[in-house]
């Protein structure tokens, strides 16, 4: 068995909305949006640093740079994808996943059945495989203040025996 951490933090933008606010590959209604080069997509981003780091590999930023021009704006379920053909193609398979979303707002709940079935299509693992739970800041913190999302994964991969 193998088991994978991933971490990450996108701010928001000053101001109203530039594009649309994105976590676990559900677009959520709101006024603000995250900065980043790809679609800013922290869940994604923290859930394939999990399985690259699993494997032994680099992370998310050496294999698809912030400076490539290829990655702006880029859907980052493409990152995620890229992950899931690579452990599998080293013979593992995902038992399950876990994850937290920090974020004061928008309020998560309603989307986090989505966010799971969206995780479970692109991992080919069953949706009771896959957590996702959303906490605030309380009020304190970069968090708390609103001033980011952050996202904290956990991946357990078994051997996938032919
Ligand atoms: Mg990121």
């Amino acid at each position: 068995m193998r088991i994978g951490l991933g971490h990450d933090t996108h701010r928001f933008e000053e101001g109203p909305a530039r594009r649309p606010l994105i976590l676990g590959g559900v677009e959520i209604p709101y006024h603000r949006s995250l900065v980043g080069h790809s679609d800013a997509d922290v869940l994604f981003h923290a859930l394939t640093d999990a399985v690259l780091g699993a494997l032994g590999e680099g992370d998310i930023g050496e294999i698809f740079p912030d400076t490539a021009e290829e990655n702006r704006g880029r859907n980052s379920a493409e990152f995620l994808e890229y992950a899931a053909a690579l452990l599998s193609e080293r013979g593992w398979r995902i038992e399950n996943v876990d994850a937290v979303i920090f974020a004061q707002a928008p309020k998560l709940g309603p989307y986090k059945e989505q966010m799971k079935a969206r995780i479970a299509r692109i991992l080919n693992i069953p949706p009771d495989a896959v957590g996702v739970k959303a906490k605030t800041g309380e009020r304190v913190g970069f968090i708390g203040r609103e001033e980011a999302i952050s996202a904290e994964a956990v991946v357990l991969l078994e051997n996938n025996p032919k």
